[in-house]
């Protein structure tokens, strides 16, 4: 079976990389019109590099007067420990040979102002009790919480009220350098093509049904074929959905949110005494997406302090691509529907206007107020961000993500954004599970399966504590992930 995948970001060269494992027979190319993997969004400072497991996201635990629901958080912590089950699985295979050089450990904390103790005191109360978080510290001291996170604290008067929780295994992740670790992999070891430079332009079906990918690579036109497409193009996924004529496409349109982040380089002395990833509380009115944190990040052995996100609106698919592409990526019908959105979230548009225009200077007393003092403690300045396209469907903005694959299992594609690329993994290999599912029927590949995820069910992760155990503690010990006690 010849399968192509257009884009090597994390998706598509997950997708590549677990269906080649399991089935290597199958002839799998990569489309990527960029000129390495990992540049899209995966690239290290396109997103926050957050291993999302839930630890310290309040948007992952929503309060309804005064009752919290946990469900989103425990399925996000289990998709996470499948993650880590892959990345544990390349890391023995010798697919990646430091686990430092994408995984690093950080706590995550939550910190709150006097306003929301109460929900963040709910909060531990619930999550503590679930084996997932049982690690999950809570504290109102001063001296307790800035030994944790120094920096939010330093400037702050003692009296002010506070609390906090902490889990010391959580982890920073360099997505695109994990990515660009595992296309070598997929490339040299599992023989998977990867065409870099190659602009896929549209797609449609041959008579004979199967799929013509019509690209540009430095000015020439090529065409390929496949039986199967996956389409892990990021926003870019949304025009090549349009042209493809399946009949779902027209129930989708893509609403485009901007990003920048404060970024800082701190010396190796500094990240030592920061050793964490701090999520606060998102303001009224503000999308998820922009809850603020003050986060370590690691790249290429450097460290740096990263405060954000901030949101804009911002109309391209893709950081480096212009708005025309983003005009021709919609429809007639698409309009009303967008126009629709705004009004029905026109907070939500006015507060993504207002952040577009807002300058460096704002953003330092943002950061002053999460962190007093901090602004001037360090050397800050405005970087991009990633893109996110969110969905909008049947007319509805949705803030997660979805699989898309059509009737006759020849098209699939991931639309969406969040919670992203931690949970890559078990994303792409349900989208595996739906598109080709022959994959799964030999021997060989069921027990290949169990050798990648010794535990791929999320259920059993949830309801069997000590199964779930002795796969965080076994996958932690491969990626470098300690418990505070036995550092
Ligand atoms: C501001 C921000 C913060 C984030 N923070 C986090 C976080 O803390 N933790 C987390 O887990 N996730 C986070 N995310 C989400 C995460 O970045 C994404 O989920 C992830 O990178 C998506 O991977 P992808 O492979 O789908 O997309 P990408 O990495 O963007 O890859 C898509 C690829 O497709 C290629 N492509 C597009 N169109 C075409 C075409 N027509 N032809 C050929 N190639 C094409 C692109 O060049 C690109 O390389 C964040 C995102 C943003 C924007």
């Amino acid at each position: 079976m010849n399968v192509i995948i257009i884009g090597a970001g994390i998706m598509g060269t997950t997708f590549a990389t677990l269906a080649k494992e399991l089935a290597p027979e199958l002839d799998i190319t990569i489309l990527e019109r960029l000129d390495t993997p990992g540049g899209g969004n995966s690239w290290v400072f396109n997103n926050a590099g957050t291993g999302h497991e839930a630890n310290c996201e309040l948007n992952y635990t929503p309060v309804d007067e005064e009752v919290i629901s946990v469900d989103k958080a425990v399925k996000i912590h289990a998709q996470f420990n499948v993650a880590k089950q892959f990345w544990a699985y390349l890391i023995q295979k010798g697919a990646i040979k430091d686990p430092g050089s994408f995984i690093n450990q950080t706590k995550h904390c939550t910190i709150v102002s006097e306003s929301s103790i109460d929900e963040l005191r709910l909060r531990f109360r619930e999550m503590s009790g679930h084996h997932f978080f049982e690690q999950m510290r809570y504290s109102e001291d001063f001296d307790e919480i800035k030994s944790w996170i120094p920096y939010t604290m330093e400037g702050r008067p003692r009296d002010e009220k506070m609390a906090a929780t902490v889990i010391e295994t959580g982890t920073d992740v360099n997505f695109g350098a994990l990515t660009e670790q595992m296309a070598e992999y997929a490339k040299q070891e599992l023989g998977v093509k990867i065409e870099y430079g190659t602009h896929v332009k549209r797609v449609h079906r041959s008579p004979a049904g199967s799929w013509l990918v019509e690209t540009q690579s430095g000015g020439t036109d090529r065409r390929y074929k496949a039986d199967v497409l996956f389409v892990g193009a990021g926003g870019g996924a949304f025009p090549i959905l349009k042209k493809s004529h399946l009949p779902f496409a027209k129930r989708f349109t893509g609403f485009p949110v901007g990003g920048r982040f404060l970024q800082a380089p701190i010396s190796a002395e500094e990240a030592e005494q920061y050793r964490a990833k701090t999520y606060g509380k998102a303001k009224v009115g503000a999308p998820p997406m922009s809850v603020p944190h003050l986060d370590l990040r690691v790249a290429n052995g450097q460290y740096y302090l990263l405060f954000g996100p901030f949101a804009s609106f911002k109309p391209v698919l893709e950081r480096g691509r212009g708005f025309l592409d983003y005009l021709r990526s919609m429809r007639l019908h698409d309009i009303p529907r967008l126009l629709n959105v705004a009004l029905e979230h026109f907070p939500l548009v006015r507060y993504l206007v207002s952040e577009t225009f807002k300058g460096e200077k704002s953003m330092l007393e943002e950061l002053d107020s999460f962190a007093p003092g901090l602004s001037k403690k360090f050397n800050w300045k405005a970087v991009e961000a990633g893109q996110r396209v969110q969905i909008i469907k049947d007319g509805d903005l949705q803030m997660g993500t979805e699989i898309l694959v059509s009737t006759d299992k020849t098209y699939g594609t991931l639309l969406g954004a969040s919670p992203g690329a931690s949970v890559s993994p078990e994303v792409m290999l349900r989208c595996l599970e739906q598109l080709i599912p022959s994959v799964f029927s030999t021997e060989e590949a069921i027990q290949k399966k169990k050798e990648i995820f010794p535990e791929d069910n999320l259920d059993a992760l949830a309801k069997n504590p000590e199964r779930y155990r002795e796969i965080r503690d076994a996958t932690n010990k491969t990626l470098g992930i300690h418990e505070r006690d036995s550092e």
